[in-house]
């Protein structure tokens, strides 16, 4: 098998500071991954990631997904996350500069009014763009109306309360991209660990269509509400500096990370190789 799976890098753990990134590139050498799809938050230096150890191993990068979620726009600098031109664009420069082939816009933060001038910018820079759909948007009718190819995410899928095979079908000639992550019901959110029957299925579906493309695994330490606790005590000890006292409150919380991409990697992996696994999640639909 071609080793086409890539590690989300840059917003897990969310407001760790770049020292971060060699937990990355420790579990990328782990897995066997050959890159990162890196979340940008508009304004970082590309300069410290080109000289971390994630530098060079970048092929893409996910756009800032600013209008989605009151957690974002506390994170972001308000100036930037309300105007999207000008966030578009600069995610598009910070691509270009640490060495990334494409970008993915949450169709949310893509307006008719600038997307022909940042697809020209694109073209310019030699950027692909991908458009990942949103809750409920018109990602399909910007996709068709602008030729860009879609992103598909089945957590998403499922958070639409939408079926992942019929879902599938239909964006399979759009597809450039795959976001493989689970919905966790309990939490009514997206990057669970990849755990149950019907994604290995839907992984198996995707390698018999054909799909050449990418696999991001966007699996994040949140899976139950403890781990919101835990989170929150890892953000507070960020801020408070504390983190960078006591190193061990960072590698506890990458550690969490690491052990849920690897998971999630080892599952999808039995799955494209087409080995039988047990059915470790509950049913949704
Ligand atoms: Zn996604």
């Amino acid at each position: 098998m071609i080793n086409r799976f890539l590690l989300p890098a840059g917003y897990l753990p969310f407001i760790a500071p770049l020292s971060i990134f060699k937990y990355y590139e420790e579990l990328r050498r782990k897995t066997g991954a050959v890159g990162f799809e890196y979340f940008y938050m508009v304004d970082q230096n590309p300069d410290i990631i080109n000289s971390s150890p994630i530098g060079g191993k970048i092929f893409g990068i996910h756009g800032p997904w600013t209008q989605a979620g009151s957690y974002y726009k506390f994170i972001f600098h308000p100036k930037v996350a309300f105007n999207l031109e000008k966030s578009a664009e600069k995610t598009l420069r910070f691509a270009k500069t640490v060495g990334a082939k494409y970008v993915v816009f949450h169709s949310i933060d893509i307006k008719n009014n600038f997307i022909q001038k940042l697809i020209a910018l694109a073209k310019t820079l030699k950027l692909k763009i991908y458009l990942e759909p949103d809750m409920g948007d018109n990602t399909f009718a910007l996709a068709k109306k602008f030729k860009l190819p879609v992103v598909f995410d089945p957590a998403t899928v499922e958070w639409n309360g939408e079926n992942l095979f019929a879902e599938w079908e239909k964006a399979a000639p759009f597809v450039a991209h795959v976001h493989l992550n689970e919905y966790q019901p309990k939490l009514k959110k997206d990057q669970g660990i990849l755990k149950s029957k019907r994604y290995g299925e839907l992984i198996k579906k995707i390698k018999a269509s054909g799909y050449q493309g990418f696999f991001t695994f966007e699996v994040s330490p949140l899976q139950s509400r403890w781990d919101f606790v835990v989170a929150g005590l890892f953000l507070l000890a960020s801020y408070s500096g504390l983190a960078d006292l006591f190193p061990i409150i960072r590698k506890w919380y990458a550690g969490i990370s690491q052990k849920n991409l690897a998971q999630s990697i080892n599952f999808a992996k039995l799955a494209l190789e087409g080995v039988a696994f047990k059915n470790a999640g509950e049913k949704l639909c």
